[in-house]
């Protein structure tokens, strides 16, 4: 998705959510509805910050740039180190790891959610003023904003939020935590999908992607072969890695004497004591007369 859609799309189901607040009692301000618009939209381009070529990795010039290549990197580390069905596939460019999660949403939430309680508008200020930066560079062209306009005209804006919110903050981080969870959901939308429930394993894999399409069951049996065809492709137990596990079980079970095997576990411990075995006999050997 491109940031403009992120951004258009959370900040209309922001407003759609502050239209439906009233019927539960609780009706917004009109400030908190338009400026949490627009702080869901600049939030929901804070993901692809794993992505040297967004445009969040665009906007603060070298520094963003590098930053996005260090959280590239650690989330390609991350996910080869927490998942063995990653770790068999190797490094990718860590686009679309840890930062387009359901956890990861949640956590920004709870960070800025506890910011925001211990020091108010310290902390809501600057995050106001971020990302109204980061909604100005989503949506405007370079043309028409330049290379200042989005930073003066958030500043400006920032300005006007905190003097019409009065010293109220719940809503900037239900603004932000909503814009990065929306991203990852947008991104869901696609074929390639996010990880979204990361850490469950799903089909064998922590970084499961759920896409849209990986969810659709064909209904005839050309298109159930389709569907099998893509759950296939990009998962753990595609036939190859299926085939390499086979044989390499069968000839530990050479090995190992007919120790037993059948679940991973089993396996490992019979190759791990493979030696033992082996040096046992010769020990016994050795202690012949
Ligand atoms: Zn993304
Ligand atoms: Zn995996």
């Amino acid at each position: 998705m491109m940031a403009r859609t992120h951004c258009w799309t959370s900040a209309a189901s922001w407003l759609a959510g502050c239209a439906f607040l009233p019927t539960i009692g609780h009706p917004p301000s009109i400030s908190v509805a338009l400026a949490g618009a627009a702080v869901t939209a600049g939030a929901s381009l804070i993901p692809d910050i794993d992505f040297p070529r967004s445009t969040i990795s665009w906007s603060g010039g070298p520094a963003t740039q590098r930053l996005a290549q260090r959280i590239g990197g650690a989330s390609a580390r991350l996910q080869v180190l927490t998942c063995e069905h990653c770790a068999r596939r190797g490094l990718n460019d860590g686009h679309r790891g840890i930062t387009h999660t359901l956890v990861f949403a949640a956590v920004v939430a709870l960070l800025l959610a506890s910011g925001v309680a211990l020091v108010g508008g310290w902390v809501a200020g600057p995050v106001i003023w971020a990302t109204v930066g980061l909604a100005v560079r989503g949506v405007l062209p370079w043309q028409l904003r330049g290379r200042f306009g989005a930073s003066v005209f958030a500043a400006v804006a920032t300005v006007a939020v905190v003097v019409a919110s009065d010293g109220v903050w719940w809503w900037v981080p239900a603004a932000v935590g909503w814009g990065v969870l929306a991203h990852s959901l947008g991104d869901s939308l696609s074929v390639a999908g996010v990880p979204l429930l990361w850490p469950l394993r799903l089909r064998g894999c922590r970084w499961y992607r759920t896409g849209l399409r990986r969810w659709h069951v064909g209904t005839s049996r050309q298109s159930q072969g389709a569907a099998a065809r893509r759950w296939g492709r990009g998962h753990p137990r595609d036939e190859r890695s299926a085939g390499s596990e086979r044989e390499q079980s069968s000839r530990i079970l050479r090995l190992s004497d007919g120790a037993p095997s059948g679940s991973p576990r089993h396996r490992s411990s019979s190759r791990r004591s493979l030696p033992t075995v082996e040096q046992g006999r010769r020990s016994a050997r050795e202690a012949r007369p």
